[in-house]
């Protein structure tokens, strides 16, 4: 049997490996090339035999999907009709508005509104085309299927009905800040599972923290001389980040319109030995899509690409430290380098196809199916890590019972490998960009737009396959017991194999649940939101008020003499307070999930003193939820419906009380200011004040 890249190929069962953990590969099965190493193969109709190919590399397949008549993609071999082939070819065209079955009956075209799509408006439209959809350019007053945003959720404001592929609260949770409180909660519970992101303190708050830590490891050893990466919170595209080995070099935060926020920053430990291709640094953009909330779905893109630097590397030293064309792989950076080499193939250039990378390694004897396998792990754990706060937005934007759209998202990891080939987390792009055009100097100072056939490659297959599994009729389909609507099935793992238009689906592979019976222990963090949400009360709020926290301490059965409502109430207001200023809604008062993460954990450490943090939140949890069952936990709850949070106005300034250590004696209750109940419109204004509070970029 010969693969697309020249060689034999044998098929490999995973599911015969002995272990589960080290069998978790993208790909099922796994295919080996003739020396029997694993070969990522690039999606089918990506594949290219030399001289077979229709569309060459170089070649536009936007111009050619603006031609008004009927074009062919990436076709090896001949076209029959509309047909997709079994070596991999398919063609499409410009179609009206309706298109026949079989039978000849009308069937209603999927339509996909591009008004907001901004750059990545050609990869939809060659994507919608493809598909034999019906793109709605302009937008328009009647529901349209599936909205594809440029920016965040709240472009989607007014949509009642059919998918977005925004989740609120994605843009704040890919914050680098966010991002690191999020992971480092598991971190606590999950010390060896939540290995993979760089050790990181949030600027301002944890100067103190990250110069005493410093400071004590050098003491220990005086030759131990770390360097540290700077990120600006809402940075991107590597604006305003530099490396340091000294606290005092930390530049002072310019001061910004936006205020204390914008000034925020992560400094993060600098990962210094990096896997070198061609001796130069590179990172992996992988394509996630996170395909529902409830249940979690998760798809992994099998073709990503690789952001190379444009300097030869070595490692930090004090002389090197501000080279950012040896040290940062941003496009957006290294294209000003005179190195930069716009790729004219998958395997060379400064940007390159993950797979021929992989493809190298493998050459080279590295265990590829490891890496990849070490990837997924790695995505699925940051997804488990953020979906709790994302539930919490989600609840708040679309609350159960009001019309909305559901929701999902293509997300960009950026993942460096370290010389071990440990893959390390660098952030998660809540917008990764979707344009499949490069600027180019044409001639001296004259700049065209030019296609860029990798980034085309790649990023058209995400797209198109994203809109495929969110298509409405396999939605429907599955409703009516996963009958057959014109001729899909879906798999039993969750896979499209066949699209209605004949089209497998070759590039994103479901991860979760197909991996759920190894990952789905790391979920505890999500029943505790779970908790959190069934607390909140009022639909839209996001904060626990003090009232709200009490209840949720009596229904549990949480206090006794030895820890009074008084002490509640003294926990709620030094957490709250402590958060209040470091929360994206902040000017909303209250206790927002992180802060009742931290109340609860802490309440887990009191009560189970002897047992790990996990053992001690899951035997909390169990407590809570079987007391919540039990049929007295009614009444109560009833009363808390409300979202009283005025207790806890402290701000930003307010002075920061430490929290009492378990078995510590309560403080006096003569602090507890009193509690006002807020009014459902108070609630109201404090989320559009909040909704305005997001910043967009
Ligand atoms: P931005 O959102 O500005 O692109 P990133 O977190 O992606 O910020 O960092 C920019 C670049 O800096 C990355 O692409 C990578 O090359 C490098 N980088 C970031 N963090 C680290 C780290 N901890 N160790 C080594 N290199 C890093």
């Amino acid at each position: 049997m010969s693969d697309c890249h020249g060689g034999t190929v044998q098929r490999l069962d995973v599911d015969q490996c002995g272990e589960e953990d080290e069998c978790l590969v993208p790909l099922s099965p796994v295919l080996l090339d003739a020396s029997g190493v694993p070969v990522i193969p690039v999606p089918a109709p990506e594949c290219r035999t030399p001289g077979t190919e229709e569309m060459k590399i170089g070649e536009n397949l936007n111009q050619r999907g603006r031609e008004q008549h009927r074009v062919t993609v990436r076709a090896i071999g001949k076209v029959v009709g509309d047909k997709w082939e079994a070596n991999g070819n398919y063609s499409t065209g410009i179609h009206a508005q309706e298109d026949g079955d079989k039978h000849g009956k009308k069937r209603k075209l999927v339509t996909v509104d591009t008004s907001k799509a901004k750059t990545s408006l050609e990869g939809v439209k060659i994507s919608v085309r493809m598909l034999k959809w019906k793109e709605i350019p302009s937008g328009r007053r009647a529901p349209c299927d599936i909205y594809w945003h440029g920016v965040s959720f709240h472009d989607s404001e007014n949509i009642t009905s059919g998918q977005v592929n925004k989740f609120p609260g994605m843009l704040e949770m890919s914050r680098k800040i966010n991002l690191s409180r999020a992971v480092r909660i598991m971190e606590e519970l999950f010390p060896v599972e939540y290995d993979f992101y760089p050790r990181s303190w949030i600027l301002p708050d944890e100067y103190q923290q990250f110069s005493a830590q410093l400071r004590m490891v050098k003491e220990c050893d005086d030759t131990f001389n770390p360097t540290f990466i700077v990120k600006p919170d809402s940075g991107s595209q590597g604006e305003g980040i530099y490396l340091i080995r000294d606290p005092a070099e930390l530049k002072p935060a310019p001061a910004t319109a936006a205020g204390a926020q914008a000034r925020q920053a992560v400094v993060q430990e600098y990962i210094g030995k990096p896997l070198l291709v061609d001796k130069l640094k590179f990172d992996i953009r992988l394509y996630v899509l996170l395909k529902s909330l409830e249940p979690l779905e998760i798809y992994i893109a099998k073709e990503g690409l690789t952001r190379f630097c444009t300097e030869p590397y070595q490692e930090p030293s004090q002389k090197n430290l501000g080279q950012v064309f040896m040290h940062l792989t941003n496009y957006s950076l290294n294209v000003h380098s005179g190195n930069f080499v716009h790729s004219e193939s998958q395997s060379t250039g400064s940007k390159r196809t993950l797979s021929s990378v992989l493809r190298r390694l493998a050459a080279k004897g590295v265990d590829v199916k490891r890496v990849w396998s070490d990837i997924i792990a790695l995505v699925i754990k940051t997804v488990v890590a953020v979906v709790p706060q994302l539930k919490v937005y989600y609840q708040a934007d679309i609350p159960p019972g009001k019309p909305g759209p559901s929701c999902f998202q293509i997300l960009g990891f950026d993942i460096l490998l370290m010389k071990n080939l440990k893959p390390i987390l660098l952030e998660v792009n809540a917008n990764p960009s979707m344009r499949i055009e490069h600027e180019q100097e044409v001639s001296p100072g004259v700049f065209e737009c030019v296609p860029s056939p990798v980034d085309e490659e790649v990023k058209v297959a995400v797209i198109r396959d994203t809109l495929r599994l969110v298509d409405p009729r396999l939605k429907r389909a599955s409703s009516c017991q996963r009958r057959s609507a014109g001729g899909e099935e879906e798999a039993g793992d969750g896979q499209v194999r066949k699209h209605p238009d004949g089209v497998p689906s070759p590039c994103l592979k479901q991860v979760y649940p197909k991996y759920s019976r190894q990952f789905n222990y790391l979920r505890l963090v999500e029943r505790i939101a779970a908790l959190f949400v069934r607390f909140l009360g009022v639909k839209g709020n996001m904060r626990l008020g003090p009232t709200a926290f009490r209840t949720f301490i009596r229904n549990c059965k949480l206090s006794s003499s030895n820890f009074t409502m008084a002490s509640v109430d003294i926990l709620y207001i030094d957490i709250a307070r402590r958060w209040s200023g470091s929360l994206p809604d902040s000017r909303e008062a209250g206790m927002g999930l992180p802060a009742f993460v931290e109340a609860f954990l802490y309440l887990a450490a009191r009560r189970f003193k002897t047992q790990t943090p996990r053992q001690q939140a899951a035997s909390l949890l169990d407590l809570c939820e079987a007391q919540l069952e039990s049929p007295t936990s009614g009444p109560e709850e009833r009363r808390s419906l409300s979202c009283g949070r005025a207790a806890s106005r402290g701000g930003a300034g307010a002075p920061k009380p430490h929290l009492q250590q378990p078995g510590q004696a309560p403080p006096s209750p003569a602090a507890v200011p009193p509690a006002r109940r807020a009014s459902s419109q108070d609630c109201r204004r404090a989320k559009a004040r909040s909704r305005e509070a997001r910043v967009e970029n």
